[in-house]
């Protein structure tokens, strides 16, 4: 049986990845300082003999006695609203942190998966984004706080790979929803959701021509294991995400039709280095690993449009 690390695990992503671990008869140690992660989140696996959750903040050094097999490195605030409220946390999260989950992979032997983020292109130039374009980031902007951290773990993570031998491998998460998406975190999905569900008007920040590329969580999740398990990655980037693009307001008003909500729109002002344009280029990710995206948006919306009715 291997024994799973995984940080940030009681987050968004994270609970769903270690609920799938769990059910594919892994012993999972989920650490997170449920800064945004939600106990709740692990109702389903709490109380399996499998499963340990520790809260801790990985910025501080910790030990885990005993081998590990896997590190799944996820912690970090990862929606804007709140990367920018706790922006220096953010970056001693992407930048201490991970040194820390880190050097404990090396002292295991572990292999290494990190998340990083489709804001490591910026706002990006270049469209649809492959793995080998390096980016337009802003890097003392507002945002500057989660792109350049996530970006200081892809070089971090690579000189481990390069100095140590470390089995690592870089995945750069596209935005991502689904259930357990939290309410107040102020991304574009929850917020339209929560919206058209209380009846208030649908906040477009700007033109809402701006793009996105929504992946279901589920379709998220089969990524990363994929590369975790894949003999094809290490030292690898990867990109992880739906290729469908839709423009902010498109998304909108998609939301509008499932919920069947009366809500008005609002434009409210575009935040400062709000990227124009985001799209994965998947081949990479389809090459390596045999992965695409399986849940398209109407199909995942729905069923995040009634986790969020449950939970209201
Ligand atoms: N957005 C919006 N209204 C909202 C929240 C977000 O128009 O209530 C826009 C935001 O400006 C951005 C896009 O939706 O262009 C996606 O924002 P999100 O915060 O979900 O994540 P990002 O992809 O920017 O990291």
């Amino acid at each position: 049986m291997k024994r799973v690390l995984v940080t940030g695990g009681a987050g968004f992503i994270g609970s769903h990845l270690c609920e799938k671990l769990i059910q594919e008869k892994n012993r999972v140690i989920c650490v997170d300082n449920l800064g945004s992660g939600r106990k709740a989140n692990l109702k389903n696996i709490i109380n399996n003999p499998y499963f340990v959750f520790i809260k801790r903040d990985i910025i501080r050094p910790f030990k885990i006695p005993g081998k590990i097999d896997f590190v799944y490195h996820l912690a970090s605030y990862a929606s804007p609203p709140y990367y920018q409220k706790h922006s220096i946390h953010t970056l001693m999260t992407n930048s201490l942190g991970t040194y820390n989950i880190l050097e404990l992979a090396r002292q295991k032997r572990a292999r290494f998966l990190i998340t990083s983020t489709s804001e490591a292109y910026g706002d990006p130039l270049v469209h649809p984004q492959r793995e080998d374009y390096w980016g337009n980031v802003n890097p003392v902007g507002i945002r500057s706080c989660y792109d350049e951290a996530k970006r200081f773990g892809e070089a971090l993570t690579m000189e481990y790979v390069r100095k140590h031998g470390l089995s690592a491998v870089i995945i750069r998460i596209f935005n991502t929803y689904g259930p357990r998406l939290q309410k107040d975190d102020g991304r574009v999905i929850s917020n339209f959701i929560n919206q058209c569900l209380a009846g208030r008007p649908v906040t477009i920040y700007g033109s809402g021509n701006q793009t996105r590329s929504f992946c279901y969580v589920s379709d998220q999740v089969a990524g990363l294991m994929l590369a975790m398990k894949s003999g094809k990655t290490a030292g690898e980037v990867i990109n992880i995400g739906n290729p469908d693009e839709f423009t902010v307001k498109e998304a909108a008003h998609i939301i509008k039709k499932l919920t069947g909500s009366k809500s008005g729109i609002v434009y409210r002002p575009l935040p400062q280095d709000d990227p124009a344009r985001r799209r994965p280029d998947i081949r990479k990710a389809k090459k390596l690993l045999n992965w695409k995206p399986a849940v398209k948006l109407e199909e995942g919306l729905v069923k995040t449009i009634s986790w969020f009715k449950n939970v209201r």
